[in-house]
């Protein structure tokens, strides 16, 4: 098959993420993908700012990776979790105990980030029907916030710019507030969380848990806010009996500057998701991890047990390559590789803020984001941003990206640059 050939049949039966299939635009057809470089099938190579939505932290066909899920695939690619247990999915679970925040110590494994918040809210309304107050049903989160498409996780998204509208009628109504307001660096006044405080005060008897994703909140507006505001926001819940509830599914394994977004908070959640880079890119898989003190009351409730069980639970190929991908994590010194990515994109991406068209520039651990002025025309700029020869995949006013942690300090300047061309053509004519 040729490429026009696969695009064209690409556009006649397959459905791609947020696509209308009314006259769909062509997708890039990729046909391989290594380091830090997608490949198109016409041969031309695009540096990659996106590591795939976040999850390719160590670049495309890392040979640690693969070697571990050939290896994995040798035993058994896949065996039943009800019942039986194997060496991969203890292995990682221990080991996710010991990186993420103290008191995170029971591990649900899961299919998908948006599966890992469904079982996150249903945690949390079990722990509550356990303890004899069911009516604590509701969740409350921040405006700006995303965390998933299914239909709990949709519940919590933006109520605006996610898919409230549509689905009113079938979805569960929670409480919102203010979204934390920027800035990683700002320092907190009383009033940041006068809205926070009277939802809390107003509605505490029905209110289960606080969801939301700590500093960086990603697909709902690629906003930064302060370690201080999340702490102060933690203390409310304690105040007020609200489980807090941390989707570190963007954010999760150094993606912010620390290996978890709450490390910046000292902060230690009573139930955390994780997705994403789980699998360093190559494998859709997810974690949802939990106090003792939760599990346990969960475990003598009605139920006498927790109500969740994926037919593809704890996948021994994910969690081989899960195991993996931490490996490269520490020996890769997942720090310096973000520190470094965040200095080179404070550099490279400086130039934008002295545009017209440019609203503002932040950058945070291996985030960069420049807002532009007026929602870009995503077709028309795509082709611009390939062009220049790089993978940056706009939304909005959002022009961003967020490369593997393996991306030399030359292909860090390539794209900035790539990105920033792409731009000024963009809004030239
Ligand atoms: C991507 C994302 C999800 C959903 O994960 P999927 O794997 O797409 O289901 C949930 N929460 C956050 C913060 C995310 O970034």
């Amino acid at each position: 098959m040729n490429s026009e050939q696969l695009i064209a049949l690409d556009q006649a039966h397959v459905w791609h993420p947020y696509a209308s299939m009314d006259n769909p635009p062509p997708a890039y057809p990729v046909a391989s993908a290594r380091g830090v470089r997608l490949q198109l099938t016409d041969g031309t190579e695009l540096i990659d700012g996106m590591a795939s939505w976040w999850c390719a932290i160590h670049g495309y066909n890392h040979p640690h990776l693969n070697q571990a899920m050939h290896k994995q695939m040798a035993d058994m690619s896949h065996v039943m979790f009800g019942g039986i247990t194997h060496a991969p999915a203890v292995r990682l679970a221990q080991r996710l105990v010991d990186i993420t925040p103290q008191g995170l110590d029971k591990v649900f494994f899961s299919d998908s980030g948006s599966v890992a918040v469904e079982v996150a809210i249903k945690m949390a309304l079990q722990y509550w029907h356990a303890r004899g107050q069911a009516d604590k049903n509701r969740l409350l989160t921040v405006r700006n916030g995303y965390h998933g498409d299914t239909f709990g996780a949709m519940a919590v998204c933006d109520p605006v710019n996610g898919m409230h509208t549509l689905f009113s009628s079938v979805l569960p109504q929670h409480y919102f507030c203010a979204a934390p307001p920027l800035g990683f660096e700002r320092p907190l006044v009383d009033a940041d969380l006068n809205e926070l405080e009277d939802q809390l005060q107003a509605h505490h008897q029905n209110i289960a848990g606080f969801i939301l994703e700590p500093i960086v909140q990603g697909a709902g507006g690629m906003r930064f806010y302060s370690p201080a505001w999340l702490r102060a926001a933690a203390e409310l819940c304690k105040q007020y009996d609200v489980l807090l509830i941390a989707d570190e599914i963007a954010t999760g394994f150094g993606r912010s500057g620390a290996l978890f977004a709450c490390d910046h908070a000292h902060l230690q959640p009573d139930i955390m998701c994780l997705g994403k880079a789980i699998t360093g890119g190559t494998m859709s898989f997810a974690a949802t991890l939990t106090s003792s003190h939760i599990a346990t009351t969960i475990s003598r409730g009605a139920a006498s047990c927790f109500m969740h069980g994926p037919t593809f639970m704890a996948n021994p190929l994910a969690c081989a390559v899960a195991n993996a991908s931490l490996d490269l994590l520490a020996e890769n010194d997942w720090q310096t590789q973000v520190s470094g990515i965040e200095q080179g994109l404070r550099q490279h991406l400086a130039p934008a803020a002295r545009q017209s068209y440019v609203e503002d520039v932040r950058v945070l651990g291996a985030i960069g984001v420049i807002q532009v002025t007026e929602p870009v025309a995503l077709v028309r700029i795509q082709k611009m941003l390939v062009a220049e020869g790089v993978w940056v995949r706009p939304f909005g006013k959002l022009v961003y990206v967020m490369p593997p942690y393996v991306i030399s300090a030359d292909d860090l300047r390539l794209l900035c640059q790539g990105m920033l061309r792409a731009l000024e053509r963009y809004f030239a004519s």
